[in-house]
């Protein structure tokens, strides 16, 4: 490697891996999240095209710059095109898919090693093999879970589910130290490839229900760590930082989540529970439930001394984050002290609430996370759910045989008056029932969160 060239270029992976760093630590805070993401998006075109342009080795450099800006290219059009379409609700698909494509990319740039040079030292192998395991199965793994989250794939589990799995990885893992040792047939790769695809397809394909946060997150560490593998084959410092970033901080998302629900990382994966079969969709016996009117709603909220707005995913789904936010205005100006109650996993993304009520500009210090919320439940007057439905479901509290026991949940019946917006008695996410709406303390506010938002605000002008 030319030595100017080469020092050029260290340099340039250090800024690189500098511009990660900082761009993660700003994600960490929705006013600078923006910023962060710019910062770390141009560390990773500083990387890329001082790759294209400054490695060589031996003096020569690539020579195969037009495929690869033809494959740049490409990736630009289709990346700001699906970016630029995608709804608030659509993310978490998206992610996904973009999670799967570096997995498929890790995998690709194994295979290619694996295939140019057999006879690796075995350090080597060592990280080509893990690149491609764990690239395939995040690849097909991601794939599903996109098919998942978009309602296009249900889930599935069959008798002795657990034992083939099981099986297959020992499997994979037999044939990946085989190839280690230098001992396999040239045709053993492609054999260890369809296995994993299909592993990470039996992988994903039994959990359901609220654990799919978990598994999105598991598999965008597995991503990182084989995006690191590639890393450390190439000798190439930023991709090993960046893979190492994307590992540790997707294991250290998935852990904090298991957390939020109460669950153990094994539980999530082995427990394959699929809520929507085993759910009782019924109400409680005898269950009333009481509907009131926008007048009432509005004038309830005018007089309180503190509201609090509880957002799920319907919220998102109405696009009303604006029209609350105007809401919140508009009650502050009558002296009401107006405060939103943010479960980690309401929505449909991480932090997916967080997200849309900064897009509207409602300020962070009105956002509480759960344990604060929880603690300000009992002075409150009303709370307000805004189309959420299972992070306020006390069945988590109060009944074993839910499948979602266990979750930690936002305690609104603490709360003097419940309000609930949604459109109908639907269940949400987990398909079960919640008992909230029967609760004597709460009443329903039929319709869509945003026009239902739009007609409260006229009411409590008028009050
Ligand atoms: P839920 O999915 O439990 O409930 C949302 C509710 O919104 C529904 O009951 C629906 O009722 C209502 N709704 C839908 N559209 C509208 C609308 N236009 N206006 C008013 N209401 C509407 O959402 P939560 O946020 O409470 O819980 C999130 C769930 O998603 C959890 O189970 C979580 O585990 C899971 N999940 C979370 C992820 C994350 O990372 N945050 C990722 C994947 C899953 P109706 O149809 O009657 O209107």
């Amino acid at each position: 490697m030319d030595f100017l060239s080469f020092d050029i270029l260290s340099i340039t992976y250090l800024v690189a891996s500098v511009t990660f760093i900082l761009g993660l630590k700003m994600l960490g805070h929705p006013d600078t999240a923006r910023k962060g993401n710019l910062i770390a998006a141009a560390g990773m075109g500083i990387a890329i095209f001082s790759t294209i342009f400054l490695y060589n080795e031996g003096g020569v450099y690539l020579s195969n710059r037009l495929w690869i800006f033809g494959g740049l290219f490409a990736g630009i059009l289709v990346g700001t095109y699906a970016a630029r379409v995608v709804q608030m609700t659509q993310m978490p698909e998206m992610v996904s898919v973009f999670n799967g494509m570096g997995g498929a990319c890790a995998a690709l740039i194994a295979t290619v090693e694996a295939t140019r040079h057999a006879d690796e030292p075995r350090l080597k192998m060592l990280a080509i093999v893990a690149g491609l395991i764990i690239g395939t199965i995040s690849f097909s793994g991601s794939i599903i879970a996109w098919g998942k989250l978009s309602g296009k794939i249900r889930d599935r589990s069959f008798k002795g589910q657990q034992v083939i799995s099981l099986s297959l990885l020992a499997t994979i893992i037999g044939i990946g130290a085989y190839m280690i040792l230098g001992n396999a047939p040239a045709g053993t790769i492609y054999l260890e490839i369809a296995l994993c695809f299909v592993y990470g397809v039996l992988f994903v394909l039994p959990i359901g229900g609220a654990d799919m946060p978990v598994v999105i997150s598991l598999l965008n560490s597995f991503t990182g760590i084989a995006a690191a593998c590639g890393g450390f084959l190439y000798d190439n410092k930023a991709m090993l930082t960046g893979g190492i970033l994307v590992g540790s901080a997707g294991t250290i998302l998935t852990i904090l989540m298991c957390k939020a629900m109460n669950r153990s990382l094994l539980n999530v994966l082995i427990g394959s529970f699929s809520a929507k079969q085993s759910g009782n969709e019924e109400g409680p016996e005898g269950g009333h439930v009481k509907e009131m009117t926008l007048t009432d709603a509005a004038m309830m909220m005018s007089y309180a001394k503190k509201v609090m707005i509880v957002p799920g995913y319907g919220l998102a789904v109405a696009q009303a984050q604006h029209t609350c936010h105007d809401l919140e205005k508009v009650l502050e100006e009558k002296g009401v002290e107006v405060k939103y109650a943010i479960h980690p996993v309401a929505g449909r993304m991480p932090g997916h609430m967080n997200v849309l009520l900064a897009e509207a500009d409602v300020p962070y210090p009105k956002l509480l996370e759960m344990d604060d919320a929880n603690a300000e439940f009992s002075s409150t007057d009303v709370v307000v759910v805004l189309g959420a439905n299972d992070v306020v479901n006390p069945a988590a509290k109060t009944n074993p045989s839910s499948p979602i026991y266990g979750m930690p949940i936002l305690d609104v019946e603490k709360a003097k008056t419940i309000i609930v917006n949604k459109r109908t008695m639907q269940t949400g996410y987990a398909g079960i029932q919640n008992e909230l709406f029967y609760n004597p303390k709460t009443s329903m506010l039929f319709g869509d969160a945003k026009a239902v938002l739009q007609q409260l605000i006229a009411e409590v002008k008028a009050n």
